[in-house]
């Protein structure tokens, strides 16, 4: 090999490692995003958007194609596409999963995709301070957990809802904590009161409607 070609090789080496990276770099909820903020403080809700939109995805197709649903819409290993600029990779993948299913059960169901929104709802009144907590994504985490349990137990009404982030607060002294706890808490329990088992059983009269159309 000539030196000449040698460094025109090396060349186009640099030139297709620089693209790779360009194509990497862009990750649109942590450049563009409204949320991008939220995200870059979550690994949990930024896992959760990643994993709402593919199960979205997955479960629209299934509906379409009147497919039974698939075992809910556990997402598959390589569809997670974690990176490691995404924070901790235990946590993005759980919100992976939370985010899936939920995405998936939307729109099985024949509902709304609206877990941008509510996430992007979330970002806007969360305080920098409070994002910025080196707990925050534990404690929108353990909120998460503890709202979706109730709602899939009961119904509550706007003030129980409230009373989880004063209930943290008995347990827990850190304010800022409880606050992202409760943002955790709202989302879990959307998520928990909307996610009835699917299955031929559980058919809703909305799923049948939609399957229908
Ligand atoms: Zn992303």
């Amino acid at each position: 090999m000539t030196s000449r070609t040698s460094i025109f090789l090396l060349g186009v080496g640099i030139v297709c490692a620089s693209l790779a990276v360009m194509a990497q770099a862009a990750d649109p909820h942590l450049t563009a995003d409204p949320a991008k903020n939220l995200y870059r403080s979550s690994a949990f809700l930024h896992g959760y958007i990643h994993g709402y939109e593919s199960g979205f995805h997955r479960g629209d197709l299934d509906l379409h194609l009147n497919r039974e649903p698939q075992e809910a819409a556990k997402p598959q290993a390589g569809d997670v596409g974690y990176r490691s600029e995404f924070g901790d990779r235990r946590i993005f993948e759980r919100g992976f999963r939370e985010g899936s299913a939920a995405g998936y059960g939307d729109a099985w169901r024949g509902s709304a995709f609206r877990g941008v929104a509510q996430v992007r709802r979330l970002a806007e009144t969360i305080a920098p301070d409070v994002a910025a907590r080196k707990d925050f994504d534990e404690a929108i985490l353990a909120g998460y957990q503890a709202g979706w349990q109730e709602g899939r137990k009961r119904p509550l009404t706007s003030a129980e809802l409230r009373g989880s982030e004063r209930a943290c607060l008995a347990a827990h002294s850190a304010p800022p904590y409880c606050d992202a706890y409760g943002r955790g808490f709202g989302l879990g329990y959307a998520d928990g009161s909307l996610s009835p088992p699917l299955g031929k059983e559980a058919q809703t009269a909305q799923a049948r409607d939609a399957r229908a159309k």
